[in-house]
Parts: structure tokens; C-alpha cells; sequence
């Protein structure tokens, strides 16, 4: 059974099934000392009730009835005890549990974030990821933590506690037991309530969480665009609605510890008077009388645990479908069947006929290019041309059908991922540090690196010069995002990262936007030692930074309209040849 119920979480709470079980054990256990208890007073009762009624028959009368109620108060004390020790390691073992497999589900998420694609980062909102790993991992982690413990707790309660009543007299437990199928329907229907009030909830809190990251992350436009009133009436409308998604929760589950305590009064109210009547008629003892009422007693607490329990356990099941969801994707860029054994790769590549197209819009148009290894191709051409997107396709972030790309002849999507990203040095347009030191993030691609490749890396990049001015050199925390630098600092950090890898193949995709001309070529003096042996993807919208590139090509709207060297493109008068002249015009002014 236990298997059923907790269906979606079985696959985290399989390893620990030894532990559940000996957890299991151990409130079994327990359960059978708590159910001798009241069968414990039932002797009691009625030893005591016979002794005092032969009390004149008896010498020392009142001593031995002194020893019997220490007796069975020793008795009593003595069990209550081991059921304490009992639970107590119980407790100890499943509460456990359930934090290890809130690390588990943690661990799974994380790394299944890790291996999704581009396209889906895109697609979903940060802070809804964040809540979902967080507060829908909670809401887990609060069923496995007392559900398992629970459920089985209160049916085994139940069970034993309605199986001795049923021993005591089985026509009176029957009218105490009559209420309890009406209870399990009404608590049915409260559960369906719960599931959907709760996804409601965590959905919505999705939402805030969604609001509030991107709102921290755009901190600076929203100050400069002086939105914090319009910001805080979107977050006040979407917190209000939390409330009262909240609000609906609770009239819910409110119903539920109310409705348990009717349907025990009730069954209590059948007792006194059914077991009253019997007992004035000789039918049923004192003391079965009082451990009949010490049972239903007892059962209280567990008919009220198990609508509790249906109500972490829909949460817990809503939290966990969410939680699916996101695992259940499949990464869209990932190892083929047909991936091949490649262990490196030497740096040719070239797009045979290839088209890409974002959702449907087409971007790049029947691409051929050829580039030999060792090579520097530089891509230039207006804003929204395709260049990123001609650069993203060579690590494979984004992939197509139409046409092919390819690394020393084998299709990307044959290479291993591993193998194809290690080889390739990808420095996108917009720089991302951690919040780390300088080191750290230069160091991110090769861990293992020693100071004198760090010290290479920056001297590389030209950072060196700038790390005379930080505090603390290599070990300078760049604070959040990086933003204690400045661009052309976060750029050359970026390059830095990138060259450390001594990558076959190196993309920088607009890397230098932020660095000075100058600077840009002496960066590009010391890369072309660097690559000497490697290739060089170079996009640019600077004519100076790609007149050198063994091969140019132009593109416009998604097609190669321009090809050669320098020298060939500006004698073919063409757009390159336009944008040659207007920069070199604006630099003659600049100079003036
Ligand atoms: P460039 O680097 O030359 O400025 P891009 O390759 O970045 O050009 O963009 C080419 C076109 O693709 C642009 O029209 C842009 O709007 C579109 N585009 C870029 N990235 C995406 C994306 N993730 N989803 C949809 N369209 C995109």
C-alpha cells in the first residue's frame, strides 16, 4: 500500500527503504504497547472493582489493594515508557528520512536545470524554478516528514484499537465505529479541495517570485525609470491575490479538524449511553466499560492525524507534480543516438547549406562557409543581422534540422556535448560573472588551473594592468553579477575565462564592444599568438577589429552577401566597403 500512496515520491523514498521499514517496525511496535495500555486499566478496573467488592473477605484489605494499584500503576508507567522510547526513535529515524530526501529532489532539480536548453531558459520564468525548488521542495519534505510516520501510525491505531474494542464487545464497537464511513467520504471530497487550493497557491506564489527576481535583477532600470510605485502596485496586486488564494485554502482545510472531533464526540455520546445501559445491566464489566472509553479516546488523535495527514499529503502531491514537471522535461539539445567517439576536436568547421529559424522566424538563410582549422573567420553586419546566432550554433546552444554544421567534418550533433563544448571558448555579448573573485571566474572553465595559467589568462586578455588597481588583485570579489567592474574590465574578465581553456576553437561574439580601440588591439595582437594553431570566429560590428581575419563575410538579414579578405571587400565597394569608410571617417573625427 505504501508503495500506491506515495506513487510520485516512491522514486526518492526507495533508497531509504530500509530505513522506512525499520521505521515502520518501530512504530508498529509502539502501537501494540500503546493499545496494551488501556487493556492494562481494563484489568486494573476490574480487579480493583472484585477486590473491593470482597473486601470483608480479605484480611489487610487495605494494603493489598494498596500493592495492586501500585502494581498496575507500575505497569501502566512502565509501558507508557517504552512507547516514549519507542516513538522517540521512531521520530528520529523517518523525520531524518525526509530531510534526505528533500536533498535528493534538491540535488535532482539542480542538476536537471543544469542540463536543460538555452531555448528553455527563455521560456520559463527564473523565479518560478526558485520557488518550485524551494517552497514545493518544502511542501515535500513536510509530507514525507510526518506523512509516512503518520499514515501508518493512525491506521495502525485504528486498526488495533477498533480490533480490541470489536474483542470487548463487538456490538457496541460496531454503534461507536457506525459514524467513521461518513467521515472518510466528507474527508474525501475536502481532499480534492485541498489539492487544487494548494496548486493554486504555489502557482501563485510562482508568480511573486518570478515578480520580485526580476525585479532585483533590474534593479538599476527600475530606479532610473522611477517605477517603484508602478512595481510595488503589480507586486501589491499579486500578493493580494496569494492572500486570498491562501484565504480560500484555509476555509477549506478548516473543516477538517472540526469534522473529526463530531464524528468522535459522536461515537463518544453512543457509548455513554449504549455502554452505560449495559453496564447498569450486567452485560459489560466496569472496566471494559473505562477501556472502552480510553480506546475511542485514543482514537481521536488518529482520526484527526489522518485528515491531516490528507491534507499535507494533497499538498505534498501538488508540490510533487510541480516539481515533476520541470524533471520531466527533456533537455531539447542533448546526446544523440548517432553521437560518435570523437575525444577532441581540431578546429574545422564548416555550415553546409544550413537555414536556422526562431519559433518559425527565419534568422539565417542557406549558409555555406568554410573555415580550416588554424583559421580566423570575422562575421560583420548590421544589428540583428544573425551573427549571434550563426555563433551560438558552433557550441550547439541552438540547433536546426535545416542543413548542417560541422566540426572537422562530423555533424555537432554527432559530437559529444562534453567533447564539443570543451573544445570551444564562447565569449557571448553580454559578459556573466559570478559573485566570486576574479580568479574564480577566470579559473570557471578549468578548475585545476595554476596561477601561472590565471596569471597567462589575464596577461592575455590585457587584465593584468587592472588588477594592479583592485584591492586584492586576482582575489577581488567582483560583487554581484560583476557589477563592481566596468565593461571593458567584465569583458576582458569573460575573454580571460574564455583563452584559459586554450580552447581549438574560439567565438567572440562582440567581446570587446566595451574596450577601447586601442586596448581591443593589443588584445588581438596577444590572441593571435594565443590561437596561432586555432580558429577564431571574430563578429564584430568594428571594421578595425577584423581587417586582419584571413576570411570576412558579410551578413545581411540571415545571408552571406559579402566573402573575402580585407583587401577584396573593400575593392568590391560593397556594404563592407560603406561601413569601412563611414568608421574610418568618425575615427578621423574623433581624432581631430
Ligand atoms: P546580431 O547578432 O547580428 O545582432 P542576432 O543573431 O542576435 O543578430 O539576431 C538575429 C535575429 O534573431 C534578430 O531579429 C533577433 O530579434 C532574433 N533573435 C535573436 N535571439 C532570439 C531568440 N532567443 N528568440 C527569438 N528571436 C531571436
Amino acid at each position: 500500500m505504501t508503495v500506491n500512496i506515495f506513487g510520485p515520491f516512491w522514486p526518492y523514498l526507495r533508497p531509504y527503504r530500509r530505513k522506512i521499514a525499520l521505521g515502520l517496525a518501530l512504530i508498529a511496535l509502539a502501537q501494540v504497547v500503546a493499545t496494551a495500555i488501556p487493556y492494562a486499566l481494563k484489568i486494573a478496573v476490574d480487579t480493583l472493582k472484585e477486590g473491593f467488592e470482597a473486601r470483608h473477605q480479605i484480611p489487610a484489605f487495605e494494603q493489598v489493594i494498596l500493592r495492586d494499584i501500585l502494581l498496575y500503576a507500575g505497569i501502566i508507567l512502565g509501558l507508557a515508557l517504552v512507547q516514549m522510547g519507542l516513538q522517540m526513535a521512531m521520530r528520529w529515524y523517518l523525520n531524518a528520512l525526509s530531510r534526505y530526501v528533500e536533498y535528493d529532489i534538491r540535488r535532482d532539480f539542480f542538476e536537471h536545470l543544469l542540463r536543460l536548453s538555452l531555448n528553455y531558459f527563455h521560456r520559463t520564468p527564473t523565479g518560478d524554478l526558485i520557488s518550485r525548488a524551494t517552497n514545493d521542495v518544502n511542501a515535500v519534505r513536510m509530507f514525507l516528514g510526518f506523512g509516512i510516520r503518520m499514515l501508518f501510525d493512525a491506521l495502525l491505531a485504528l486498526a488495533l484499537g477498533m480490533a480490541v474494542m470489536c474483542a470487548i464487545d463487538w456490538q457496541l464497537a460496531l454503534y461507536a465505529l457506525v459514524p467513521m464511513p461518513l467521515l472518510a467520504l466528507l474527508m474525501n471530497r475536502v481532499a480534492a479541495g485541498i489539492h487544487v487550493g494548494f496548486r493554486d497557491v504555489q502557482e501563485q506564489f510562482s508568480r511573486i517570485s518570478a515578480r520580485v527576481q526580476e525585479n532585483l535583477s533590474g534593479i538599476r532600470v527600475v530606479k532610473a525609470y522611477v517605477q517603484r510605485e508602478g512595481e510595488m502596485a503589480i507586486f501589491d496586486r499579486l500578493n493580494r491575490e496569494y492572500l486570498e488564494k491562501s484565504r480560500k485554502l484555509i476555509h477549506i482545510e478548516s473543516i477538517i479538524r472540526p469534522l473529526a472531533f463530531m464524528v468522535s464526540g459522536a461515537s463518544l455520546v453512543v457509548i455513554l449511553w449504549l455502554g452505560g445501559e449495559r453496564v447498569l445491566n450486567g452485560q459489560l464489566s466496569l472496566g471494559d466499560f473505562v477501556a472502552f472509553n480510553a480506546y475511542l479516546a485514543k482514537l481521536i488523535f488518529p482520526m484527526i492525524l489522518l485528515g491531516w495527514m490528507i491534507d499535507r499529503y494533497q499538498r505534498g502531491m501538488a508540490s510533487m507534480t510541480r516539481i515533476n514537471e520541470i524533471l520531466s522535461v527533456q533537455p531539447e539539445i542533448a546526446d544523440s543516438d548517432t553521437v560518435r567517439p570523437v575525444s577532441d576536436i581540431r578546429g574545422e568547421i564548416s555550415f553546409q547549406n544550413m537555414s536556422f529559424a526562431y519559433n518559425g522566424t527565419p534568422v539565417l538563410h542557406n549558409i555555406n562557409l568554410h573555415i580550416p582549422s588554424g583559421s580566423t573567420l570575422a562575421v560583420v553586419g548590421r544589428v540583428g543581422s544573425g551573427k549571434t546566432t550563426l555563433g551560438r550554433l558552433i557550441p550547439r546552444l541552438i540547433q536546426t534540422d535545416a542543413g548542417e554544421v560541422l566540426i572537422d567534418g562530423v555533424p555537432v550533433a554527432d559530437i559529444p556535448l562534453q567533447t564539443l563544448r570543451a573544445g570551444i571558448g564562447y565569449v557571448p555579448q553580454e559578459t556573466f560573472l559570478f559573485s566570486d573573485t576574479l580568479r574564480e571566474n577566470i579559473a570557471l572553465g578549468r578548475p585545476e588551473a595554476s596561477e601561472a595559467d590565471v596569471n597567462w589568462a589575464a596577461e592575455a586578455a590585457r587584465l593584468s594592468n587592472d588588477l594592479q588597481d583592485f584591492p586584492l588583485g586576482l582575489d577581488t570579489v567582483v560583487g554581484e553579477r560583476g557589477v563592481t567592474l566596468s565593461g571593458g574590465q567584465k569583458q576582458r574578465t569573460a575573454l580571460a575565462r574564455a583563452v584559459i581553456r586554450r580552447p581549438e576553437i574560439l567565438i567572440l561574439d562582440d567581446a570587446m564592444a566595451s574596450v577601447d580601440t586601442h586596448t581591443e588591439e593589443e588584445i588581438l595582437e596577444r590572441l593571435r599568438g594565443v590561437m596561432a594553431e586555432r580558429t577564431t570566429i571574430l563578429i564584430s560590428h568594428r571594421i578595425s577589429t577584423v581587417q586582419g581575419a584571413d576570411q570576412i563575410v558579410v551578413l545581411d538579414e540571415g545571408h552571406i552577401v559579402e566573402q573575402g579578405t580585407h583587401a577584396e571587400l573593400v575593392a568590391l565597394e560593397g556594404i563592407y566597403a560603406e561601413m569601412h569608410r563611414r568608421q574610418q571617417l568618425t575615427q578621423e573625427l574623433d581624432e581631430i
